[in-house]
């Protein structure tokens, strides 16, 4: 996944919303960013997120007049207000064929959580991922589950063999 700093707000909405950690405010460009080597393409900010088409420009200049004011302006909590954040091209696509999660202990707001995750198995055309959330503070565990990702085709939609090189490179 990746997030178009040219039509990012920095208004920090879609942070939560990763089941990685995966999405960051950079603050070298202060704009959010996609650490792709946690991504794991699972779409949640992509699809989970409504979207408005709002003027980046705009937005931008609304909100540093009103932090001026020192009001703090922020989009409802699940928008991304402009739209911003869109997949790669992937060239080999998967989708989500099965996904499990069981929830044990809630987390509240502002607490810190670790994200574990590892590839389980690898079957021809596809993998199951498992992870866990573990809460920093009690190193409890907050949920777990596991997500069956399958490669597709996306000329023909059907499920592909995945190569050797990448079962090699990921296999133990
Ligand atoms: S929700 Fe959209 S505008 Fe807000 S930080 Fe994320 S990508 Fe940027
Ligand atoms: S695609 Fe999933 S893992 Fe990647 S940034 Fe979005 S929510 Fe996080």
């Amino acid at each position: 996944m990746q997030i178009d700093h040219g039509k990012c707000v920095a208004c920090g909405n879609c942070i939560p919303v990763c089941p990685m950690g995966a999405i960051y405010i950079d603050p070298a460009v202060n704009r959010a960013t996609v650490n792709l080597d946690e991504c794991v393409e699972c779409y949640t900010c992509h699809r989970g997120m409504s979207k408005e088409h709002l003027n980046p420009t705009l937005v931008r200049t609304i909100r540093g007049f009103l932090k001026l004011l020192r009001i703090r302006f922020d989009p409802e909590p699940d928008v991304c207000p402009t739209d911003a954040i869109a997949p790669h091209d992937l060239t080999w696509p998967r989708v989500v064929r099965r996904a499990f999660i069981e929830y044990k202990r809630p987390l509240g707001l502002g607490d810190w959580f670790i994200v574990r995750t590892w590839i389980h198995e690898i079957v021809d055309d596809g993998v199951q991922v498992h992870f866990e959330i573990i809460k920093k503070s009690t190193g409890k565990l907050s949920c777990d589950g596991y997500f069956d990702y399958t490669m597709v085709n996306t000329k023909t939609g059907r499920a592909e063999s995945i190569p050797d090189w990448i079962k090699q490179k990921y296999s133990i």
